[in-house]
């Protein structure tokens, strides 16, 4: 049953100026940051629904297949390889990737001249766009899709509000970490009134676990490592590790929640070989350390409380240098706290 809610949302000039972008353009380019999220997913596929609504053509592309646990979302069944795709775009939107790099091969699909509006709520975003909405307060790029859609005053269908419930779900770790704020609770609860079923989903993209994966999480917890201070804990994912449990590169995601998750740790980290002399670094704070600063320094980004970046070399030279810096930031902000006290 749809039941009437009415909400109160701020809205800033740079809301004017994405809603314009969606009204003025036809031919769309649609992109995200490759090895997309949930809310990365949920942002462009809601804002495809927004804009086929208002008439407009539009092109998903992405050079990562989608996961196969958001083949659900509507319209998922619509992403091409940049290799699929002939020509070029004048007018591109991107969504949720902080910068250029992170599109991938498919920013070889923009045109140079092309206008590109560049939606995001990371706090590394460079303003890659020449038209940029980059709202720092928002706990998800969806959350900023539905506030365009509140711009335009356009009616949420049940397709989209899906794509949008499921991103502000995964970018706030099921409504629990600290970007959990009033506005969330009160658009989730919006999207709940178009008939968007929140058990179904989160069971689907959160609580659902494949075997391999499971397998991996064994295989993780048996290399976890903490520092003297108790302050940092890690865990790492070898290559082999994720051969012999039969898993890929999704799989991976969420085990730097079980060394940040321990009492007393601020910062956890994992460190997995993406390919040989490859890893990818993934951070997550909990109170006072500001990864994304620390991941922009090794060439990647993210937020204050979850970054990541990818540093060439071996495994161990790569755990060094990243401790290194970490325990320098843990030690400087613990200092800082005991100043203040
Ligand atoms: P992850 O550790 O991959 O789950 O990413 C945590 C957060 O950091 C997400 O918001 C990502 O979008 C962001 N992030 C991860 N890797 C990078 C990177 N190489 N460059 C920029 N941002 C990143
Ligand atoms: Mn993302
Ligand atoms: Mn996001």
């Amino acid at each position: 049953m749809k039941r009437k809610m009415s909400l109160n949302l701020k809205l800033n000039q740079d809301y004017k100026t994405a809603a314009d972008f969606f009204q003025a353009h036809d031919d769309l380019l649609l992109l995200v940051h490759e090895k997309p999220d949930g809310d990365a997913l949920g942002s462009v596929l809601a804002a495809a629904h927004l804009l086929q609504k208002l008439g407009k053509t539009v092109t998903l592309v992405n050079d990562d297949p989608i996961p196969d646990k958001f083949m659900f979302l509507p319209l998922a069944d619509r992403f091409q390889l940049p290799e699929q795709v002939a020509g070029k775009f004048d007018r591109v939107i991107s969504f949720d990737c902080g910068d250029r790099k992170r599109l991938g091969r498919s920013a070889s699909l923009i045109a140079e001249s092309a206008h590109l509006l560049n939606v995001d709520h990371h706090v590394t975003n460079d303003k890659f766009g020449t038209e940029n909405l980059v709202d720092l307060e928002a706990a998800a790029t969806c959350q900023i899709v539905f506030k365009i859609a509140y711009q335009l005053q356009m009616e949420i269908d049940l397709d989209t509000a899906t794509c949008l419930y499921t991103g502000l779900m995964t970018d706030t770790g099921g409504f629990r970490y600290s970007n959990t704020s009033e506005e969330v609770l009160l658009i989730a609860a919006n999207l709940l009134t178009k008939g968007v079923s929140p058990y179904k989903i989160v069971d689907r993209v959160m609580e659902t676990i494949s075997w391999p994966q499971l397998l991996l999480i064994r295989a993780a917890l048996d290399t976890l490592g903490r520092d003297d201070s108790g302050q940092i804990a890690w865990v790492t994912i070898t290559r082999q590790m994720v051969d012999t449990a039969g898993g890929c590169d999704e799989d991976v995601e969420g085990l730097v929640n079980y060394p940040r998750n321990v009492e007393g740790v601020e910062v956890g980290i994992s460190f997995r070989e993406s390919s040989p002399g490859r890893i990818k670094v993934s951070f997550r704070s909990k109170y006072v350390v500001d990864v994304g600063a620390i991941a922009l320094e090794f060439g990647g980004g993210g937020h204050a409380r979850a970054a990541g970046c990818t540093l060439e070399g071996e495994l161990s030279a790569v755990q060094e240098k990243v401790l290194a810096r970490v325990g320098e930031a843990v030690r400087s902000n613990t200092a800082h706290l005991e100043e203040k006290e």
